[in-house]
């Protein structure tokens, strides 16, 4: 399987770094090496000194599909969950500044907690779904799918021009303002609505 993401999705995240507003969806990848699940613990790694939280809505693929249209596009996930999109903000800033790729930046071992999956019945709208991400017990990152500028389906529409999808692959849908920087010793914990879904610590 595979994990596609797409950044610059929510516009005060894109006004937190200073990024521009994209004419198209940015999309990258992590292995399927990035994957933490069952909330296993997150070792801090020594090549980065800047490793920041993004709590992101992911979706698992259901169907295999390529070139799907948007209006389509929701027959092809059955489920949503909480991921985070743990990025090395100095190696990706390095990255950025001579214009090269972030692979390194947000691909590394345990990039991307995932936690179980909620079949899409559980949403009576998935135009309006609230996430948080609490740290140390105090909210860093609230979001809702409604304020994304492009939605699931645009998004899957998107990949799916380039890339062929396939059941399981995973694809995280951009994060919201508030990320920072995780320390040892930090408790993770990430909400959809009022059930929590990650609980995970940084060692
Ligand atoms: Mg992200």
């Amino acid at each position: 399987m595979k994990i596609l993401a797409i950044g610059r999705n929510y516009a005060e995240h894109i006004a937190e770094l200073k990024n521009e507003v994209p004419d198209e969806p940015v999309i990258f990848f992590k292995p399927d090496t990035a994957i933490l699940r069952n909330n296993e613990p997150f070792y801090y790694p020594e090549y980065s000194q800047d490793i920041h939280h993004e709590i992101e809505l992911i979706l698992r693929i259901s169907r295999e599909g390529k070139n799907i249209d948007a209006k389509f596009a929701s027959k092809y996930y059955d489920s949503i969950g909480l991921g985070i999109d743990f990025t090395a903000r100095d190696l990706q800033s390095k990255a950025k500044a001579k214009g090269l790729p972030w692979t390194l930046a947000k691909g590394f071992n345990g990039s991307a907690p995932v936690s179980e999956f909620l079949p899409l019945t559980d949403f009576p709208d998935l135009h309006n779904i609230n996430f948080r991400l609490d740290v140390n017990g105090s909210t860093k990152q609230e979001g809702n799918s409604k304020m994304m500028l492009n939605t699931f389906d645009a998004i899957i529409a998107y990949i799916s021009r380039f890339i062929t999808l396939k059941t399981g692959d995973i694809v995280f849908t951009g994060t919201p303002a508030g990320v920072g920087p995780v320390k040892i010793g930090d408790r993770l914990e990430g909400y959809v609505e009022d059930k929590k879904l990650l609980d995970f610590e940084v060692k």
